[in-house]
């Protein structure tokens, strides 16, 4: 999954179309563009549900900082805007569909997790 710069040799992030040490610009064909695009967006699923989320990221580092009172937040936003770079670095996916099922089920578990804290609000507060 890693890339290697063709002008110097060296080890890429996906998300990178310039080289970080020579500047070299690569061409990103088009699925990897859409990778990269990818990659770079926010997860929501970490704002709504952040252990959770690293959790079913297998951020487990991420996941046991995210129990800490005041890293908790600090891990939130570190997850909404680097998580899925992060975990698909560091989560060992088999493939790429694997990923983005993933990244797709976390997305709507945290969505059903706010829905489910926000009944028992309503329902504690109105009934
Ligand atoms: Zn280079």
């Amino acid at each position: 999954m890693n890339r290697v710069c063709v002008s110097c040799k060296k080890q890429m992030d996906d998300w990178n179309e310039h080289c970080g040490r020579c500047g070299f610009h690569v061409e990103l064909v088009p699925d990897d563009t859409i990778k990269a695009r990818y990659l770079r967006g926010p997860s929501l699923g970490a704002v709504l549900f952040t252990q959770g989320w690293a959790f079913g990221a297998r951020l487990y580092l991420w996941f046991l900082l995210s129990l800490v009172p005041v890293f908790g937040i600090i891990v939130l936003f570190i997850c909404l805007f680097f998580g899925r770079r992060l975990s698909w670095k560091q989560g060992g996916w088999a493939s790429w569909e694997d990923f983005v099922r993933r990244m797709k089920m976390m997305d709507i578990l945290g969505g059903f997790w706010i829905v489910f804290w926000m009944s028992i609000y309503l329902y504690a507060r109105f009934i």
